[in-house]
């Protein structure tokens, strides 16, 4: 694996820092606190060119490579992990999304606004009865001539409330259970499409999440993304992008914790001794660290087995799942050290430790739980014996 950056890559990557320290770090405690959606810092993003980082420059995005991507989210996940849920879910799961199945004219009226930062793309694949078993979902789309008629409840739709395109999963064909799942674009302004209850959360609360209802909507068929009945096949394939994301994210917030503990190791006094000076302290430090660099590793190699596949069109479902797996668990396990050595002030809301803290759980949770990663790397490692 060659780990050396390009300047290229470390110019992106300098230019993320200072923008989400100078722009974002500062008002991430306020949007915690409000819940409200940073829509003016989300713009400046956009207009960075981090809204669609790998897409193509002839439609809307920076035309960079995947390394660059997990810099940059890192970065500002780093500043604050509910922009890096935003960024995450257009880049990943949207515009990664239409570039890989949309045909040209979907591209160019959907894929070049969302990488641009002008639109704000969702995914939208989860129902209240179904999460990890996305072959149970109860919505519905019906064929009526050139129109498919859609029907159904869908839960847990990051950036669902200010969506401009949102690319759905519903069933066309439920006897064939996932094998009739089909995938389409939704254009929100249109009629049958209902917001349903802002999911109040415990942690990325600027991130807006929502339930979306959909009463008799009617979605033109050349909205259709990819043939009926490939809808699961493009959720995955999507997700494998996406979970590369949410690795770099976790890195994100779990170097944030680390950073800031360390500094309070350096500062903080106790017994007349910095408590930096306690060996207990010392080895949770330096597992901190080994745990991000080995997370760090495992994105890296995601990223360009990510990169290989845009020449060879081979799937990185393992790298990209073993890479969410560590890193989302090592954010929960320096967040909660974290804390600890920040003891009273860990848990106070004066210190963005304990933010930290309930941003690390989302990453164990959403693109799939971290059971249904190591189910996945399991099945990627026994084959049918797994299954
Ligand atoms: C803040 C937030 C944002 C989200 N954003 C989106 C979004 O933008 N789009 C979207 O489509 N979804 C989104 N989700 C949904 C998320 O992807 C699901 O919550 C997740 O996939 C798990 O589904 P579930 O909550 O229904 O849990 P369930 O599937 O009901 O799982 C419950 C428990 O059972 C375990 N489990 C389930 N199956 C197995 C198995 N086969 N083996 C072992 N254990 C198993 C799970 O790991 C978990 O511990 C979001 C969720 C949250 C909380």
């Amino acid at each position: 694996m060659d780990l050396q950056l390009t300047p290229e890559q470390i110019e992106i990557r300098d230019a993320a820092r200072k923008f989400a320290q100078k722009e974002i770090a500062p008002v991430a405690a306020h949007f915690d606190e409000t819940g409200e959606f940073p829509r003016e810092t989300v713009m400046k993003m956009g207009q960075l060119g981090f809204m669609g980082i790998e897409i193509p420059e002839e439609y809307g995005g920076a035309g960079l490579d995947t390394v660059c991507y997990v810099l940059a989210l890192e970065e500002i996940s780093k500043a604050d992990a509910a922009h890096g849920t935003i960024m995450s879910v257009n880049n990943s799961l949207v515009c990664h999304g239409l570039l890989k199945f949309g045909t040209e004219e979907q591209k160019r009226q959907w894929l070049a606004p969302v990488a641009s930062g002008r639109y704000i793309g969702a995914y939208s694949l989860t129902e209240p009865m179904s999460g990890s078993d996305a072959g149970t979902m109860r919505s519905r789309a019906v064929r009526d001539g050139d129109y498919y008629v859609i029907n159904g409840r869908k839960s847990w739709v990051s950036s669902g409330p200010v969506a401009d395109v949102i690319i759905l999963f519903t069933m066309t064909a439920p006897e064939k259970k996932h094998r009739g799942i089909t995938a389409f674009i939704i254009d929100p302004r249109q009629p049958g499409f209902v917001l349903g209850k802002v999911e109040p959360k415990l942690g990325i609360r600027a991130s807006a999440t929502c339930e979306i209802v959909y009463e008799d909507y009617r979605c033109p068929v050349e909205n259709r993304l990819g043939e009926e009945g490939e809808g699961f096949k493009i959720a995955m394939t999507i997700l494998d992008a996406g979970r590369i994301g949410i690795a770099a994210q976790a890195l994100g917030i779990a170097e944030a914790a680390y950073e800031a503990s360390v500094k309070y190791c350096q500062e903080r006094e106790a017994f007349g001794q910095k408590i930096g000076e306690f060996q207990g302290l010392q080895w949770m430090l330096a597992d901190m660290k080994t745990r991000i660099e080995a997370s760090r590793l495992l994105i890296y190699n995601a990223a360009l087995a990510k990169e290989r596949s845009k020449v060879t069109g081979e799937r990185y479902t393992l790298e990209a799942s073993m890479a969410k797996l560590y890193a989302s668990e090592t954010a929960m396990w320096v967040t909660t050290k974290a804390v600890q050595i920040h003891a009273g002030m860990g848990y106070s809301k004066e210190m963005p430790i304990e933010r930290y803290f309930r941003d690390a759980k989302i990453t164990e949770i959403y693109e799939g739980t971290s059971e249904i990663q190591r189910l996945i790397i399991a099945r990627q490692i026994l084959g049918e014996l797994a299954k």
